[in-house]
Parts: structure tokens; C-alpha cells; sequence
């Protein structure tokens, strides 16, 4: 993990930082005691203070963040984190199944004019920090880390490009709700701090340090997004726009695209963010009936559809479906950032 992402980090539990320079991050194997030893107790994780000897986690790989009072969080094997300690969330989180559904439709690559798209718009005007620094980008919502993925090989290619030889260096952080996402999304995306989140609460990452939000198709937390966000830093949100695969929409039993739903974006910003410009996409893929069954099961419908009938809806169409996918990549810069309360 990238250590100036995780210096971004806020301990969900005190709001106490992940970064002290000694060590915040407690090695496999070696037998070192996290610091702050009083309150390594309270650590409701249950993990307690984190006895690295006894870690399942391979040498060499981290197997906790420790906050600088002691809160112990355990980097699961896969490499994700959890800093989820309470429960009650408005998510569902998508299943096994819908995530496994997404990684083989995006693995085709049919959404890869769009995820290059993206890397543009987010990478445009994020210049070498004289610093050296890097630019952190927070992809909320990251699922299985495909867009992140490309965001980074993007950026790797802008540092190759340039005349001066600079880099547009970014480290990232990656939330889902999702734990089986995030499996993928950190076998993708092992230099990102991976987090099991949930979007609609005060996000654990400190106020004003990320240069770029990126949400692709998932939900959004203005008053959050507005306060972690440096104040020239930017939202870029990627939705569908109506029409986004009609052919085969309707035989297999997705949610169309709301009309009003570029105007809803708008409204749910409104006071934290002003539109900037947005960029509409739309090109044609051309699908097997696998790549059909798997766009059903990987959106918001797969929590209502039954895969058994979506197979069987599939069988009847042509071997080969051509579809126009119809996204907008809109983006919006702060207006304020407003002062966050004291986590209680
Ligand atoms: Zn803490």
C-alpha cells in the first residue's frame, strides 16, 4: 500500500492518524508491539493489539494498520482492509456473484473506452507537484478496481510521455461496502489502501488531502466528498445516460435510465459542488450472450434478478447482441469545505 495514501487515513474510532512515522504499520513477522500500548485494548475491532507473529498474513506483507492510539485494523490476506467496526447500513452489498459477473464483463473490455476516457478527465490538469508528492485519488465505490486500475496505467503513461520526464505520481484509496469487490480490487490494485466502507457515512480520510473523488456508478456522499477534497481538487462522476444498453435491456430484465437522472446528480451537489464540464460517450460493443447475462447480474438489478431466469432469457437471444453503451463523465469542483464535527 502506497504509505502517502494511507497518511490520508483517519482511525474511524478516535480520528487519529494512521501516518506516525515509526511504525504505524506493524510488519509480518516481526514481533514488534503496536504503539500506544493503553488503548491497543480497546480496540473494538477485536483484534486487540496486534501480535504479528501469530499472522496468517505471508512474510513481508503488513497484516495490520495501528491508529496512533492503539486501534488495530486488520489488512485481511487479500490485502483489503475493514474499518468498518459498527453495523446498520442502507447498502446491500453486492453479492459474490454480481462482483463475479462485473470482473468478467469488464475483463472483455467493453467498458475499457470509457475507463480511458475517465483516466483523462481525472489525470487533465493534475500537474508534478513540485514537492513530489503524490496526487491522491479516491475512487468511491471502487468495486472490483477496474477504473482504478486504468487510472493508474494512464498516469504511468503521462510520466512516460512528458518532455520533462515528470510523473503524474498518484496514490489511491478504494471503498466498497463490498468485501467480495474488494478481494479483486486489491488483487488489481495492491499499491491501493483498499477499505470495506460505507459511502453514506463521514468517510475516514482526513479533510482536504485528496486532489480527485471518482464515482463510476455508484453512490454519493456530497457533504464527504466536498470536506476530503482539496479545494482545487475535483468530483468526477461517471452515470448512465438513457439508452445505456436498450437492446438488450429489456429482454433480460435491467432498470432502464432514468430521464431525470442527470438533473438528480445535479440536485444532490447542489451547495457543495458547481458542474464544471461533462463529456458524453457512446459506442457500440458487441456482446456474446455471456457477456448479456453478466451486464444483467453486475448492476443494481442483480440484487433482483434470478440468475437461473437471466440464463434462460439469454438462450433465446442471437448468439451475438450488438449494444450502444451511453455514459456521462461529468465533473465538479468544491464550493466549500465545510468543517467537519468531531467524530462522537
Ligand atoms: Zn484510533
Amino acid at each position: 500500500m502506497n504509505p502517502s495514501a494511507v497518511a490520508a487515513l483517519l482511525c474511524p474510532l478516535c480520528a487519529g492518524s494512521f501516518a506516525a512515522a515509526s511504525t504505524p504499520v506493524v510488519a509480518a513477522g516481526s514481533r514488534t508491539r503496536a504503539p500506544g500500548p493503553a488503548a491497543a485494548g480497546n480496540a473494538s475491532t477485536g483484534s486487540g493489539a496486534v501480535d504479528a507473529s501469530r499472522s496468517a498474513v505471508p512474510e513481508g506483507r503488513n497484516s495490520a494498520l495501528v491508529c496512533e492510539s492503539g486501534h488495530s485494523f486488520d489488512i485481511a490476506r487479500q490485502g483489503y482492509i475493514n474499518l468498518l467496526t459498527g453495523h446498520g447500513t442502507r447498502f446491500i452489498p453486492d453479492t459474490a456473484e454480481m462482483v463475479a459477473a462485473r470482473d468478467e464483463f469488464l475483463a472483455a473490455g467493453h467498458y475499457l473506452p470509457l475507463a480511458r476516457q475517465l483516466a483523462d478527465t481525472v489525470l487533465a490538469g493534475l500537474r508534478p507537484d513540485a514537492s513530489g508528492d503524490d496526487h491522491l485519488v479516491v475512487d468511491a465505490g471502487t468495486g472490483t478496481g477496474y477504473y482504478l486500475r486504468q487510472l493508474h496505467l494512464a498516469a504511468d503513461n503521462v510520466g512516460g510521455n512528458t518532455a520533462d520526464n515528470a510523473r503524474a505520481s498518484i496514490s489511491s484509496i478504494g471503498l466498497d461496502i463490498s468485501k467480495f469487490a474488494l478481494r479483486r480490487a486489491a488483487r488489481a490494485n495492491p499499491e491501493t489502501v483498499n477499505l470495506v466502507w460505507d459511502v453514506w457515512q463521514p468517510l475516514p480520510i482526513a479533510a482536504g488531502t485528496a486532489d480527485a473523488v471518482v464515482v463510476v456508478f455508484a453512490p454519493r456522499n456530497p457533504a464527504e466528498f466536498a470536506r476530503i477534497l482539496h479545494r482545487d481538487g475535483k468530483l468526477v462522476v461517471v452515470t448512465p445516460l438513457p439508452g445505456h444498453l436498450a437492446e438488450i435491456a429489456g429482454a433480460v430484465g435491467m432498470l432502464g435510465i432514468q430521464d431525470d437522472k442527470q438533473n438528480a446528480l445535479q440536485a444532490s451537489l447542489a451547495g457543495f459542488f458547481s458542474s464544471g464540464a461533462t463529456n458524453d460517450l457512446a459506442y457500440t460493443v458487441d456482446l456474446s450472450r455471456s457477456d448479456v447475462a453478466r451486464a444483467a447480474l453486475m448492476g443494481p438489478a442483480g440484487h433482483h434478478l434470478d440468475s437461473a431466469q437471466v440464463h434462460e432469457r439469454v438462450a433465446a437471444l442471437r448468439e451475438r447482441t450488438v449494444a450502444t453503451a451511453r455514459f456521462r463523465i461529468s465533473t465538479f469542483r468544491p464550493v466549500r469545505i465545510p468543517v467537519r464535527t468531531p467524530a462522537s
